[in-house]
């Protein structure tokens, strides 16, 4: 017997989650929303990230996908900080942080990606930053205060991107890039 049960059970808190929940209601759906995500904050736009969040030209309640008001106004109920650690289709159940077992209609899987660790030694070291979430992005921002120089490694959408933020307020940026410099390049992007 499960602890409880929901319509709609959306897994992961990120942008997918979120306008998945906008959308059923927008198309008429009145059962109940359990959206669960692990991050602290409700879902939020990740492009910020790299671009105006960075270079601290815009809020975190401006990347938020809908305010944090939405999910009662709407009768979705908001998980944060918690994970989803076990699904069982047949049984349509879900195992949240904590123990308790969800029983749901139907479920998105929504989760997302992962970064991807460099491997390699000293990336270990102080100062070696991946840029995901809020924090990171914060973390970036509070550690290059106090630089000249950054090194992004990685030259595509998200290196690139950090390198132009971080020279737009002040720093001298290398990007270290596997592919060779005449490589064709992500299409331009407007910061
Ligand atoms: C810095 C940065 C800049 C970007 N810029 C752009 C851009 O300019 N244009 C663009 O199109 N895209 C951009 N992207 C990519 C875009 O953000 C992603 O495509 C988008 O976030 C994918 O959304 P999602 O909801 O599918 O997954 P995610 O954003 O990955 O969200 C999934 C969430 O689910 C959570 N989760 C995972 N497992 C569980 C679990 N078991 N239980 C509960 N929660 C779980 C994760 O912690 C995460 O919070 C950028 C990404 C980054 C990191």
């Amino acid at each position: 017997m499960a602890d409880r049960e929901v319509d709609f059970l959306l897994v992961g808190g990120g942008v997918a989650s979120a306008h998945c929940a906008a959308e059923l209601r927008r198309r008429g759906a009145d059962g109940s929303i359990l959206l669960v995500g692990r991050e602290p904050e409700p879902p939020y736009d990740r492009p910020p990230l790299s671009k105006e969040y960075l270079r601290g030209e815009a809020a975190r309640e401006e990347a938020l996908v809908h305010p944090r008001d939405w999910y009662g106004e709407n009768d979705v109920e908001l998980l944060t900080r918690t994970s989803v650690t076990a699904l069982d289709p047949e049984a349509r159940t879900a195992k949240i942080q904590g123990g308790e077992e969800v029983r749901f209609g139907k479920a998105l899987l929504a989760t997302g990606a992962m970064v991807n660790i460099l491997r390699v030694d000293g990336a270990q070291l102080e100062g070696i930053h991946y840029l995901r979430a809020f924090g990171s992005s914060d973390a970036i921002r509070d550690d290059v205060a106090a630089a000249e120089h950054v090194v992004c490694v990685g030259g595509s959408y998200i290196g690139a991107e950090v390198a132009a933020s971080l020279t737009a307020i002040g720093k001298r940026c290398t990007i270290v890039e596997i592919e060779p410099v005449d490589a064709p390049g992500p299409p331009t992007t407007s910061l």
